[in-house]
């Protein structure tokens, strides 16, 4: 109670704005209810190179491309809210709410996270775990810096994912179906050895969900 004050407080202050379009929404609002309504009806999908199908509810495109720029690298936290509320529906329009027990997130780095302050993808699968009433457990940890997927080819890409990620705890993941998070997916590679590693460590069903897809069709 204490803290919807405060945020409704603050909210008078510094009111959100609607992370797509970036009109001042009202107070409770997590995107303005033009955007709301804009969401695609149909989700995007892919297939990862290991075979698990990654699905989100945007094209990394436009104005989901700019508000998750913002989201990462401009401060812009509060937009993982609405991204949460987008992937929900997709899991509900998929059927798929019954299909795993827990979820989980791609890692970051320590240094990376460090720079950044947080994770992009743990802060989206938290407000996904709060709306699903499913637990979120960090079930990853990325044991080395690699370089940036997006600055490579698609040969090096796959190299460059390689052997980065290791289970927390094995005996968390083993025989437990599992929802995925990341925020982009472009080739899928990361998402594909996260998914490796989990299986790996016992792992039943796994789904992947992303914000968005790039070059989604
Ligand atoms: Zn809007």
């Amino acid at each position: 109670m204490k803290s919807n004050f405060f945020e409704f407080a603050l909210s008078c202050f510094f009111p959100h704005q609607c992370p797509y379009c970036r009109k001042i929404i009202r107070s409770g609002l997590t995107e303005c209810e033009e955007c709301l309504r804009n969401f695609p009806k149909e989700p995007k999908k892919m297939m990862t190179p290991v075979g698990i199908l990654c699905i989100a509810p945007f094209a990394y495109e436009a104005a989901v491309r700019n508000s998750i720029i913002d989201f990462k690298f401009h401060g812009s936290s509060f937009n993982a809210r609405s991204y949460a509320k987008a992937i929900c529906q997709v899991t509900e329009h998929e059927a798929i709410i019954d299909k795993f027990d827990l979820i989980t997130f791609v890692p970051l780095s320590k240094i990376r996270k460090n720079e950044r302050g947080f994770n992009q993808s743990a802060l989206v699968a938290e407000y996904v775990g709060e709306q699903l009433g499913k637990p979120v457990k960090p079930l990853l940890e990325k044991i080395r810096q690699n370089k940036n997927q997006h600055d490579l080819s698609f040969s090096e890409r796959v190299q460059n994912v390689k052997g980065i990620y290791k289970p927390v705890n094995k005996d968390l993941i083993r025989d437990k179906d599992i929802l995925l998070i990341d925020d982009i997916v472009t080739t899928g590679n990361t998402l594909a050895e996260c998914c490796k590693v989990l299986k790996e460590s016992g792992a039943g069903n796994i789904i992947c969900m992303t914000i968005a897809v790039a070059g989604a069709v």
